[in-house]
């Protein structure tokens, strides 16, 4: 039985929307890779809010860690951290620069990891005391 034209026609388009589509998918893939990759390692987080890649943010020693400052807050702040406040008279690390305030076994790991504020990114330069 011969092949009918619009048989060989159709087959074509067919498979021309196929390969239309699989190729779409996967430029899609490729650029959301893309996306994912060039989001900064500081920035991934899982929902525990723990960090998942920091490879490329090296942090403090605990020596340095230690020189940042220290303080009893005299006002109920933040910590963006665990999001609890740090109370009235408690202590809180105060990063130097920006000052943002973080509870200091929350602050910690973060600091050994990163050399960034975790609240405004800002890059943390141990020589400026507050
Ligand atoms: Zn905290
Ligand atoms: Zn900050």
């Amino acid at each position: 039985m011969p092949v009918k034209p619009s048989q060989i026609i159709i087959t074509v388009v067919v498979s021309f929307i196929y390969w239309c589509l699989t190729s779409c998918l996967s430029i899609a893939h490729v650029l959301f890779n893309q996306i994912a990759n060039s989001i900064p390692p500081y920035q991934r987080f899982n929902e525990d809010g723990v960090i998942l890649d920091v490879a490329e943010m090296p942090g403090f020693t605990l020596e340095q860690i230690s020189q940042i400052k220290q303080e009893i807050v005299n006002e109920t702040v933040l910590c963006s951290i665990c999001l609890e406040n740090i109370e009235e008279g408690m202590n809180a690390k105060i990063i130097p620069g920006c000052l943002h305030k973080f509870h200091d076994p929350c602050i910690l790991p973060w600091l050994l990891n990163n050399s960034i504020c975790p609240y405004c990114r800002n890059v943390i330069r141990l020589e400026i005391n507050v």
